[in-house]
């Protein structure tokens, strides 16, 4: 039996901040990072923007010497499948037992499967292993389809399309990221899209995946050597219920202080609806940023030191030429307010008359 200590679950930028800051505090007590990913914590943004389209780049979070030489114990590969609560420790799917006196639960999203036939055959594009399969198919496609209209939907497809592959993006709804900027900026994304060579196909769904094709809802198909499966995220709170943490709206409910309903758990990062003291309520905050911030505040917390979530979460991404930065509560909004500048434009949400969110997108420059 290892001796306790500090155990995050999850080595994502939530679980890596966690853990980097209670050994930062706490020099001599043991701390651990589970995780079911295989590869060197890395980080994630880049999968459907640089890494994709580009060529060599460094991803990772630490190299594994720094995770020698801070003494944290960085255990791959390892699927921790249930916390016992009352004993303090988990239970790994090889049968494992590891006891704590903190644990950060962090265990992000999991995708929402495309449950069409031949659903199987569209890849994922959540983890490093996922890009790098993308990026293999891509090497040796003429044609992709991408399905959904996400942020990560709008960023693969533009990658692809820039990798000489030719590509269709499909959306549900009438533009993309209509749920989240609503419809005139997604009318602008979907025209960023076909200058970037993007074919977006909107209103319709994918209802088959074969070999070398994807069917519509209207029975039309389109080639698709390659198929990604943009198809959205749900945060896995599957080890949250088994252990009985309370959660609301499929997210584990954490305070400003990122402490769950059980003692000595924490949880931060995807997973998690949080308190945030400038918004004075409960925030879902799904963004790298974020979680490294909610990490650092369950890292401080179960090291004892006072530490509160508090900022306005928010994040960059790219769709062809232009970078699109939004900051804000992410919930609904009354009014956008939209305005053109040179090489660019801004929108300002706000909701009984008070901002709760704005986007500034502009053209990056050439690289
Ligand atoms: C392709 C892509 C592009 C993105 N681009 C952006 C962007 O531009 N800007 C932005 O702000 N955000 C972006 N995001 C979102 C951002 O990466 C996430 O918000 C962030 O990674 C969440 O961090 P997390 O630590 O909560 O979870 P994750 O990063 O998802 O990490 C969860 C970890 O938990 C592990 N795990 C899960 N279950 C278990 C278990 N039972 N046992 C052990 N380990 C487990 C997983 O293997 C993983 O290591 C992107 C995400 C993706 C996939």
């Amino acid at each position: 039996m290892v001796a306790p200590g500090f155990l995050a679950i999850g080595s994502g930028p939530a679980g890596v901040s966690a853990a980097e800051t209670f050994r930062g505090r706490h020099p001599h007590i043991p701390v651990r990072i589970l995780s079911a990913d295989p590869a060197l914590p890395y980080a994630k943004p880049p999968l459907s923007k640089e890494f994709l389209d580009g060529g060599h780049i460094d991803l990772d979070l630490h190299s594994a010497g720094w995770f020698r030489r801070h003494g944290i114990d960085l255990l791959l590969g390892v699927t921790v499948e249930h916390i016992d609560v009352d004993a303090q420790e988990v239970i790994t799917r090889g049968g494992a037992h590891y006891p704590y006196w903190h644990l950060v639960l962090a265990p992000g999203s999991c995708a929402v499967p495309l449950t069409v036939p031949g659903g199987h055959r569209a890849q994922p594009l959540r983890t490093f292993g996922d890009a790098v399969a993308l990026k293999m198919a891509a090497r040796y496609a003429a044609s992709a389809v991408v399905i959904g209209g996400g942020l990560v939907g709008c960023e693969a497809a533009s990658c692809l399309t820039a990798l000489g592959v030719a590509t269709t993006v499909v959306v549900p709804e009438s533009v993309p990221l209509q749920r989240r900027f609503g419809v005139d900026v997604g009318k602008r994304v979907a025209e960023m899209l076909a200058d970037a060579g993007v074919t977006v196909v909107t209103s319709t769904t994918v209802t088959a995946v074969g070999e070398t094709e994807v069917t519509l809802a209207s029975g039309a198909t389109v080639d698709a050597d390659v198929v990604l499966a943009a198809t959205g995220v749900r945060p896995d709170i599957r080890l949250a219920d088994d252990a009985g943490l309370a959660t609301r709206q499929g997210r584990v409910v954490v305070d400003e202080h990122m402490r769950t309903s059980v003692r000595n758990v924490y949880a931060a990062g995807d997973v998690t609806i949080a308190h945030n003291v400038a918004a004075g309520r409960p925030v879902v905050a799904e963004h790298w940023r974020d979680a490294v911030q909610q990490g650092r505040v369950a890292g401080l917390t179960a090291a004892g030191q006072p530490a509160i979530w508090g900022k306005v979460p928010g994040f960059t991404c790219r769709i062809g030429a232009f970078t699109l930065s939004y900051r804000g509560w992410g919930a609904g909004y009354d009014t956008a307010t939209l305005t053109d500048r040179a090489g660019g434009f801004s929108v300002v949400y706000r909701a009984g008359g008070r901002v709760v969110g704005t986007l500034d997108v502009r053209s990056s420059p050439a690289s």
